[in-house]
């Protein structure tokens, strides 16, 4: 069973408005574990629809359209579908009091066009629409199905939900399920090489990592006739990955983000933190201010982009800064030190590296970012060196800084055991 999607429209060609249907219903699709070839996106135009249709009809089972089912001249997905399997338009009773029943509600006044929408192909299946006028229709022609959806977001995604999700659901009875598996402090390709023997002999489930900055996410996808079942395959992969990569792993929730996992392990251990940035800017603080219930354990951090910031609100000594240079392992472990004192935090966090694009030299290049992290009484220093555009080097170094983060909080609770921090 293959699927086909073609969103209808001219301001989706002129880049107007997003294609937020295409990806609402492909993700449904994969969700049922119906496989989809093509996806197109066309203007309101008859001809040309009529030729996709035609060339969508000769290489997929099912064909879902979406747009073009509205009052006006240029809504002619309807006639064109009509057309191409030659079916006639008849009204449909019950769509034509459903409209009259929606405009009252609203007080508008039918238009004579309105009545259009009450117009089916024959023999097609109605999907009434509870958000709007246009009904959504499914055709069933031989082995062929014919969806036609309406295009507002808000008419199109219930509709699918409640109508079209059951109908393709009892068409296709495998399920698709799949978890997500986050790590951090690894790159794509040694995150890949560890599981290369899981990626090469895979048929069901099958794992993918995708490539995030600083982080790689892990998905693994199982398909069976019901979703315990493709769980059940699921799991035994999850435990594997689980041995491979272990505290490398941050979460298996993809609802769960890198913040989020810090802010948990501050939360088990009841630590306060604090940020002392340069090159970051303020960024890994407001990474960390994303998460919900934060105050608790932040309550200052701080931005030294100059020397003299570095010396007033850090206290790293001048002579630090003179000899080393404020790109160095001693500033940054002067400023993770400096400002967890200053802000009275259990543990700081602090980077300090050249963003570029300029102000690099052979010793220094741009991309070199040395963050520390002092956490209570210790301190965990690294050298960071990325490549990459400004902006880049900074989300990096961020995600570096919370990997770093999350590491000295993991390694405090090692060394104090469960009794200092409640598992
Ligand atoms: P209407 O009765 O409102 O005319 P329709 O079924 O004819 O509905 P279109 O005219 O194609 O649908 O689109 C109406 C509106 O729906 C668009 O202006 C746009 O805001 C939204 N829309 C249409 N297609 C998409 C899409 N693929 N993704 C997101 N939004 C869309
Ligand atoms: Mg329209």
């Amino acid at each position: 069973m293959t699927v086909e999607l073609i969103c209808v429209g001219t301001e989706l060609l002129l880049g107007n408005i997003v294609n937020t249907n295409a990806a609402f219903i492909s993700e449904k699709c994969a969700m049922l574990g119906l496989s989809m070839y093509y996806q197109s996106v066309i203007g309101d135009n008859q001809q040309r629809l009529q030729e996709l249709l035609h060339t969508a009809i000769k290489r997929s089972s099912v064909i879902i359209l979406s747009g073009g089912l509205g009052p006006t001249q240029d809504d002619l997905t309807k006639e064109t579908a009509a057309k191409v399997v030659g079916r006639k338009l008849v009204e449909d009773l019950r769509a034509r009091k459903e409209i009259e029943a929606f405009m009252a509600k609203r007080a508008c006044t039918v238009t004579e066009n309105n009545w259009k929408q009450a117009l089916v192909p024959e023999g097609s299946r109605v999907l009434y629409n509870q958000n709007g006028t246009a009904p959504g229709i499914i055709m069933e022609e031989g082995e062929t199905r014919i969806i036609l959806l309406p295009g507002p977001p808000n008419e199109l995604v219930p509709m699918f939900e409640e109508q079209v999700f059951p109908y393709l659901h009892q068409l296709q009875p495998e399920t698709i399920c799949s978890k997500m598996v986050k790590l951090c402090g690894i790159g794509e390709s040694s995150a890949e090489t560890k599981i290369i023997d899981l990626i090469e002999t895979q048929t069901n489930p099958t794992v993918a990592p995708y490539a995030k900055t600083g982080e790689v996410h892990l998905r693994i996808t199982a398909k069976a006739d019901n979703e315990e079942m493709a769980y059940d395959l699921i799991r035994p992969v999850e435990e594997k990955l689980q041995r491979r990569f272990g505290d490398l792993i941050y979460t298996n929730d993809p609802d769960v983000t890198l913040e989020d996992a810090v802010y948990q392990l501050l939360r088990q251990c009841q630590l306060t933190v604090t940020t002392a940035e340069s090159c970051t800017g303020g960024l890994v603080a407001g990474r960390l201010v994303n998460v919900p219930g934060i105050s608790e354990f932040l309550q200052q951090g701080y931005i030294t982009y100059s020397n003299e910031a570095k010396e007033k609100l850090l206290h790293v000594p001048a002579e630090t800064l003179k000899q080393f240079g404020a790109v160095s392992p001693q500033t940054a472990e002067a400023m993770a030190k400096g400002g967890a004192e200053a802000a009275k935090a259990d543990i700081c966090i602090a980077i300090t590296g050249i963003a570029g694009p300029g102000g690099g030299t052979e010793e220094k290049p741009v991309g070199l970012v040395y963050m520390s992290c002092y956490c209570k009484g210790k301190l965990y220093t690294e050298r960071n060196q990325y490549s990459g555009s400004r902006s880049k080097v900074r989300e990096y170094a961020v995600a570096s800084a919370l990997t770093l983060l999350r590491r000295a909080i993991m390694e405090y609770m090692r060394e104090v055991d469960a009794d200092g921090c409640e598992s």
